[in-house]
Order: structure tokens, then sequence, then C-alpha cells
């Protein structure tokens, strides 16, 4: 069974088309990745995912419902975790603080618990301070784990977003040009982040425009232009698709 199902996905916004017809599936423990020139629709398809935008048209099921037309905090709660293309960080909060907010989805203190500072409360405070530093840890950032988000070096930024979406403990982890803006070593390090994370049983679909890293890392991809899918496959022949070659490299010259 498909972890993740999108089925004839439309999206307008008034006249402009952004999202045409799409149908994917994404299948659990993948490493999957969406590709395409810029506008092409990818991120209106996270947006659609995660219950941004509801889709004009068409059906999205994940882990066996369907979550279109459902708001954000319950598909967030029913296991589907994201990084933004635009990195969105608590500046002035730590590190180990931006992890922290990230469980908050999953925290059982009731509203008495926190206001009272029971010893439940408590409890749960401190293991969620435990396991906000084992992921800081395993995204590489234990020694910044007390640093103002906004002082960290760019690439740590986003392993801190992913560290983040993980703290929910997802099921599907959607991750948007994740590669974007690292220096080549930060982007090595994501490369084994990533594998890491498959590893650990979180299915991933990330949209990249590293042609390289996406080559390395998916096991499928699909490929978008203009809103429409145009192609589907493994990347040895997404790579030779015509369609795919002409959609980046404009019309092959008369
Ligand atoms: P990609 O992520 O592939 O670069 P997007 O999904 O961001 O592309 O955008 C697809 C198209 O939809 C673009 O033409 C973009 O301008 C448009 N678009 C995206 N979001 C909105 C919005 N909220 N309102 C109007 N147009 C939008
Ligand atoms: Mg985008």
């Amino acid at each position: 069974m498909p972890l993740l199902e999108l089925d004839s996905v439309t999206k307008t916004f008034g006249t402009l088309v952004a999202v045409n017809g799409v149908s994917l599936r994404i299948d659990s423990g993948a490493i999957a990745a969406m590709i395409g020139p810029n506008g092409a629709g990818k991120s209106t398809i996270f947006n659609a995912i995660t219950g941004i935008y509801a889709p004009t048209a068409g059906r999205i099921v994940f882990d066996g419902k369907r979550i279109d037309h459902e708001p954000t905090y319950r598909i967030a709660a029913s296991g589907i975790a994201r990084t933004f293309q635009n990195i969105r960080l608590f500046s002035f909060m730590s590190a180990l603080d931006n992890v922290m907010v990230g469980e908050h989805a999953r925290l059982r203190a009731r509203l008495w618990d926190s206001l009272l500072h029971t010893p439940a409360q408590r409890a749960e405070e401190r293991e969620t301070r435990e396991r906000a530093r084992e992921l800081l840890a395993f995204v590489g950032l234990e020694r910044l784990s007390e640093r103002y988000a906004r002082n960290l070096p760019y690439g740590s930024q986003r392993h801190l977003e992913i560290a983040r979406a993980l703290a929910s403990l997802p099921k599907l982890l959607l991750l948007d040009e994740p590669a974007a803006g690292m220096n080549p070593r930060e982007r090595q390090d994501l490369i084994a982040l990533i594998r890491g994370i498959r590893d650990r049983g979180v299915t991933v679909l990330l949209i990249e425009h590293d042609m390289g890293l996406v080559m390395e890392l998916a096991e499928r991809i699909t490929v978008l232009d203009h809103g429409e899918r145009i192609a589907e496959g493994a990347p040895a022949e997404v790579r030779r698709d015509p369609r795919v070659i002409e959609a980046y490299l404009g019309a092959p010259a008369p």
C-alpha cells in the first residue's frame, strides 16, 4: 500500500493553474523526489499535502485516509512533517527550544498540568528536552544547542529545521529544496542525513533543484513542468526522457 497518494490534484489561483491534474504515489520507506523548473508547481503540491491550501480538485490519501480538506494541525498529527523553501525558524530561540516546539504537537500535558507545574508536567518537560537533544545530535548540531537559531551557519539552520520536523515523529517528511544555498560539505552531510532519516523508518519526499543530489539520493523521481506531471520513474529513466531534457534545457535546436 502506498503511504501517500495524489489522485488528479489540481490547484488554481484565480485563473492561474498552478497544479494541473497531478497524480503521484509514494511507497512507504522510499526516498522520492519531485523536480521541475521554477514555477512548475512543486511547492504548491507540498502546500496541498500539508493542508495549507485545499486542492481545487482531486484527492489526497495518506496512510489510508483522505486528508485533502483536513486542517493543517490534523494532517500534522496524522504523521506528515515538512520544511520550507525559505527557512522558518524562531530566530531568537535556541536551537534546542526550536526542536522542543516541534515536539509540541505530541505533548500530552494538559492545561492544568502546565499551569500548576505538576510533577507529571515536569517529567514530560524533561523527556521532551532529552528527545530534543537526541534529535540535535542526530542532525549533527549537539554542540550548537544553546545558540540562537539566527546565529547558526546557514546549512546548520537547514539541519535544525529538519530536526524540528522530525520532533513530531512523522511517517512522511517533506523537504522543500533542503540543499539550497549549502556548500559542498554541508550538501554531503545532508545526503547522509536524509539516508539516516529513511533508515529510521521515515519516508522522505524532497523537492530539489540540485540534480546531482536528486540522482544520487532518490529512488523515484516525479518531474513537473507548468503544473503538469511530465515524467515519473527511476533516476536513470527520467534522465534520458526527452520531455525532461526539453523542460530543463529548452527545445533542441532545429
Ligand atoms: P515551484 O515550487 O515549482 O517553483 P510554486 O508551486 O511555488 O512553484 O508555484 C507554481 C505557480 O503558482 C507559480 O506560477 C506561482 O507564482 C503560483 N503561486 C504559488 N502560490 C501562489 C499563491 N498563493 N497565489 C497565487 N499564485 C501562486
Ligand atoms: Mg518552490
